[in-house]
């Protein structure tokens, strides 16, 4: 191995430089490991390059090489696409330092960036131009915008803005043989055959390296208001979402769902963080924003909240008098995943639904899962208006996560699978649901995948044991 390793180390150094070429185990580590400290691998060695013409260069000779490639933007993923295998063939290339931002274009409404950048970094330029790029996650200071673009991300503005693959009018992407597709379109009609960076979008670095991205930008909001509404059943729930979408259309740009198990796990790790309103199963997070400064936003949320209440729909609410009261409502909603993690192993899936079925699918895997597992503890939130929800189980006490995991996943998907939901909605398949995929998604559907695979990278070279 020593021996077969060096031309391909002494190729890649001249690319990059011996600063940018990683090899000692320490240095190596933490580009080996995955956010959620669930998969270990190992690697020939992370390279680190700065410019496109430095990713094709390395992808030219690992495909020489017949070395594979592992394409790695923030390791934030929930998956572990990033990983290396433990075989330790492979080449981790980190995008990070690739994270220029190459044009702002305030007119066309365009931001040109590279794929290493953050994404605060990215919506810190989109702000700098008066405007704003909507994707936003609580990971947004680490995550890099082409992990973002290979994982389709979601967040917290889905409702408005859609996902990653909504916001993108172009790629240019590093081939599995180190060619450039030069697709750095700022148009937002072109209807001239096959769009390829759909393809891209979303493929977890399977089909090629996405080294940068033409960004849609949007008008910044300057009017917000934000809200914790108090529900006595998710069907008020998905009510209140349909109250709000009507009073408040497009503006309405995000709805959570947080239940009140997550609210006392949240406080019991964090607790200076606020309790809206005690006392209530279920709660909404509402966020609303408007492009004009003097719009009557926060009357018009607080008078359809106060039409719901009395309506029935909802049992209380509380809005945000301040910009801090809402940053600490946010905080309370983005607090949970840590006091999760620090409360114990816990089941997660991560499911969408549509927003109509998510009550009759609740009753029913709780159902289920009581009789499975009795005492199983159940810590639900997530994107409510976009059917994503974070279905998260926490086993009784003397059974492990491990012993319990394969039946409730399958008790899970099966019913998600009914409900004509999907098992990962918006954090992809990486390594942890191939299985899933080929259990779920019709054969035909795998078989047209295979073949893209098979077009765009013939010898598996990149982020092999993916998805497929
Ligand atoms: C606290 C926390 C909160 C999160 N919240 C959300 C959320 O609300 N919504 C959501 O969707 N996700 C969420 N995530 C998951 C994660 O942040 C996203 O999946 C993010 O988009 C991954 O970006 P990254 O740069 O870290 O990608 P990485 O983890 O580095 O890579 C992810 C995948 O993309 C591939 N890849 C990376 N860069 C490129 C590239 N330039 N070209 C081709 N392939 C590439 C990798 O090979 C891998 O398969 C969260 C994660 C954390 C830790």
């Amino acid at each position: 191995m020593a021996e077969s390793a060096a031309p391909l180390l002494a190729a890649l150094e001249a690319i990059v430089g011996a600063a940018n070429l990683l090899t000692a185990d320490a240095d190596v580590a933490p580009y080996v490991t995955d956010w959620r400290n669930r998969y270990h691998g190992r690697a020939r060695a992370v390279v680190r390059p700065g410019t496109t013409a430095e990713v094709a260069a390395i992808v030219r000779c690992c495909a020489e090489h017949a070395v594979p490639i592992v394409p790695q933007g923030g390791n934030t993923g929930l998956c572990g696409g990033a990983t290396p295998g433990a075989g330790g063939h492979e080449v981790v290339v980190s995008l990070t330092r690739l994270n220029r931002v190459r044009a702002v274009d305030a007119t066309n409404a365009t931001l040109t960036v590279e794929a290493g950048a953050t994404l605060a970094s990215v919506q810190q330029a989109a702000g700098d131009a008066g405007l704003l790029f909507p994707l936003s996650l609580a990971a947004e200071g680490s995550c890099a915008i082409g992990g973002n673009l290979a994982t389709n991300a979601g967040g917290t503005a889905v409702l408005r803005f859609g996902n990653a693959r909504e916001l993108v009018l172009g790629l240019e992407v590093v081939l599995a043989d180190g060619r450039v597709w030069e697709g750095l379109r700022r148009l937002r009609k072109d209807n001239t055959g096959y769009d390829l960076k759909q393809l891209f979008l979303g493929s977890e670095g399977t089909l090629g390296i996405i080294t940068a991205a033409v960004l849609k930008l949007f008008p910044r909001p300057r009017s917000s208001a934000t809200a914790f509404a108090a529900l006595a059943t998710v069907d008020g729930a998905v009510a209140l979402l349909a109250v709000l979408r009507q009073a408040l259309g497009d503006r309405l740009t995000g709805f959570e769902l947080i239940s009140t198990e997550c609210i006392a796990l949240t406080r019991n790790k964090f607790p200076a963080l606020p309790d809206p309103v005690p006392g209530h199963p279920w709660y909404a997070l509402v966020q609303a924003d408007d492009s004009s400064a003097d719009s009557p936003l926060a009357a018009q949320l607080e008078s359809a909240l106060g039409e719901a209440i009395e309506r029935g729909v909802a049992s209380d609410a509380a809005v945000a008098r301040s910009e801090a009261q809402a940053a600490d409502l946010w905080a309370l909603r983005e607090h949970i995943p840590e006091a999760q993690r620090l409360t114990g192993g816990n089941i997660k899936h991560d499911i969408s639904l549509p927003v109509s079925a998510i009550p009759a699918f609740l009753a029913e895997a709780q159902a289920e899962l009581d009789a499975a597992f009795p005492g199983m503890r159940y810590v639900t939130f997530g994107h409510l208006g976009d059917g994503n929800l974070h279905y998260n189980l926490s086993p009784p006490a003397g059974t492990t996560v491990a012993a319990a995991s394969e039946r409730a996943d399958r008790i899970v998907y099966d019913l998600v699978a009914r409900f004509g939901g999907s098992f990962s909605a918006e954090h992809g398949i990486g390594q942890l649901k191939r299985a899933e995929l080929t259990r779920y998604k019709p054969a035909v559907e795998i078989e047209l995948m295979r073949q893209i695979k098979r077009a765009f990278d013939p010898h598996g070279l990149l982020n092999p044991g993916k998805i497929l």
